[in-house]
């Protein structure tokens, strides 16, 4: 069994020629209304992908919310324990993206910031229950380092997409067995720039410094440096035309994960996961974008 625990969030998008500047308003060639939000993104990437999966994570009691609620339902998600937040909106994200597929994204949390300690206690059974925990960070860091350490101390392997960047305590590294920083990310928590696989490898050694045994940074169209106990390699990316990047790194994560469920390998949980993420920046959006299980499969096939 899969636990995601992490955001929901509604997603308003405009897509432009160019991003706009400080005091610039611009008009959008396209805008798209879609459910996003890194940790539903990445239950749905695994929803579709077939997994045994249960979400944790919070909405506002808004129509949209249960819209959202209802659209897990079909992608196959376990959503028993997700929080109703009286008090708050479901979470907003307003993104742009320009022709080359580059984003800028603002986001107000709403309900996501009701996702505590307490709710992670009320929620004790479920992670009993997971052979594997997924987390990211658009939720209070509280929640995230209480998860971890009950998902640990039941032996599930938690495994941290540490988005959006941000320092982190050694106390909740030590508890994760792997992580996967997009570069940005990996900057931020280990100070290494990473721009080549000499750099890969030692931002990879101070993660792994931490007790984390595998570490997997993400370069976009490059694909992905996988490190394990410090061994390290390039797994490249599939080519394909991209036209927006939101939620390749969250198919990535979910997809990678489901493939460990299914005992697959590292290596062969790469690979599918590359193709999954690689139908996503093909599609707009994020949800919407995000690929099944048979879509997958024709692709790997072609
Ligand atoms: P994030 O979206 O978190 O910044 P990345 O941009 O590093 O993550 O991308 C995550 C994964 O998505 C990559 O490892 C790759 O599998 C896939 N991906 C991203 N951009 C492209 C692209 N232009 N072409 C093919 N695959 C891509």
């Amino acid at each position: 069994k899969l636990v995601v625990l992490g955001s929901i969030n509604v997603d308003h998008i405009i897509h432009l020629k160019t991003l706009p500047k400080p005091g610039e308003t611009l008009m959008g060639e396209e805008y798209l209304l879609a459910y996003g939000g890194k940790g539903a993104n990445q239950a749905v990437a695994a929803g579709r992908f077939n997994a045994n999966v249960s979400f944790l994570g919070a909405v506002g009691q808004d129509t949209i919310g249960q819209e959202i609620l209802k659209q897990f339902i079909k992608d196959g998600i376990d959503t028993q324990w997700i929080k109703m937040v009286e008090t708050k909106n479901t979470g907003v994200a307003m993104i742009f993206v320009d022709e080359q597929a580059e984003n800028v994204i603002a986001i107000y949390p709403g309900a996501n910031t009701e996702v505590d300690e307490q709710y992670i206690e009320s929620c004790r059974s479920v992670l009993e229950s997971a052979n594997y925990l997924l987390m990211q960070l658009e939720i209070p860091l509280d929640a995230i380092i209480k998860a971890a350490s009950v998902a640990k101390q039941n032996h599930a392997k938690v495994i941290l997409n540490p988005a959006p960047a941000r320092y982190l305590p050694p106390a909740l590294l030590s508890n994760i067995d792997i992580i996967t920083p997009n570069e940005t990310e990996a900057f931020v928590l280990t100070g290494v720039e990473v721009i080549d696989e000499t750099s890969a490898a030692a931002a990879s050694s101070v993660l792994h410094e931490y007790g984390i045994e595998t570490v997997l940074i993400t370069l976009g169209s490059r694909g992905v440096w996988q490190s394990v106990n410090k061994i390290g390699r390039l797994v490249p990316a599939f080519k394909v035309k991209a036209i927006d990047t939101i939620a390749a790194g969250d198919t990535f994560n979910g997809v990678f994960v489901t493939e460990l469920l299914n005992d697959k390998t590292p290596e062969q949980a790469i690979i599918t996961a590359h193709a999954a993420a690689a139908l996503t920046v093909m599609r707009k959006g994020a949800q919407p974008a995000i690929p099944w299980k048979y879509e997958i499969e024709q692709f790997l096939n072609e």
